[in-house]
């Protein structure tokens, strides 16, 4: 979504035209980003100017967590540091517990600090709690008191837990096939009946390819057109410097 459709409260140029051409083909969006719940990331799209999405069609890391753990234990006790949408995505399933937690759940967002991590920790060691992680990003493209900046990302924001236990987190976001899977039952369609579109090569790309989706990379977000790409990703199927160029290219 964002890098893609929009930065920020700014709409990508040919976000909105491009969305409107695809009216007719079902999609979801997914999105690594777990600091809003789906209903106000749909919120945020009309407010911008694009129709406002279905929120069932907007699956974020935090929601896909959540869903996860509790398939693994229904009923599931947490102790999360992230964004306030995480806790809420979290709290839809399960029950916060820092005393007695059966995850200890990371996402981007304010959180860490000496007293978090001495308490995630603890439940790792100790209590036998399982390290999850919402999304791999190391970094991410955002603002930040009101200024564009890159901040942690969730895949940083673990480290010093997994540095502390020496334990290895279950990690949902892309490039992990999770979120994919869940879009693809969503559709109800099948891998190589879809495109992923994304600015990140690192995950929104490499995710896909994994699974057998088709790809299309837009330079309008971690990538500016011609800047090249790095060397562990394979090439996108479409590689495009804008969604106004997809958007031709795919006869929309
Ligand atoms: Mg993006």
């Amino acid at each position: 979504m964002d890098g893609v459709l929009f930065h920020g409260m700014n709409p990508i140029d040919g976000a909105i035209d491009f969305m409107q051409s695809i009216e007719h083909i079902p999609h979801v969006f997914v999105t690594n980003n777990p600091i809003r719940l789906p209903e106000s990331m749909a919120d945020k799209m009309a407010e911008i100017g694009f129709k406002r999405p279905d929120e069932k069609l907007i699956i974020t890391a935090g929601e896909a967590t959540a869903s996860w753990l509790a398939q693994q234990k229904t009923g599931f006790t947490f102790f999360a540091i992230g964004a306030s949408g995480l806790h809420d995505s979290l709290r839809k399933y399960g029950t916060e517990d820092k005393d007695n937690a059966d995850y200890v759940v990371i996402g981007e967002g304010e959180g860490l600090d000496y007293s978090s991590l001495t308490t995630g920790i603890n439940l790792i060691l100790k209590q036998g709690a399982q390290l999850i992680c919402t999304n791999p990003d190391t970094s991410v493209d955002a603002f930040y008191r009101g200024k564009r900046a890159i901040l942690p990302g969730a895949g940083a924001l673990v480290a010093p837990f997994i540095t502390a236990t020496g334990k290895q987190p279950v990690t949902i976001g892309k490039p992990k096939p999770l979120l994919y899977e869940i879009a693809m039952q969503e559709l109800r369609v099948q891998a190589e009946e879809c495109l992923m579109i994304g600015d990140r090569p690192d995950t929104d790309i490499l995710g896909a390819q994994q699974l057998g989706i088709q790809t299309a990379l837009v330079r309008t977000g971690r990538f500016a057109p011609g800047e090249v790409l790095p060397e562990n990703v394979s090439k996108p199927d479409w590689d495009v410097d804008t969604l106004i160029r997809l958007q031709k290219q795919l006869g929309l």
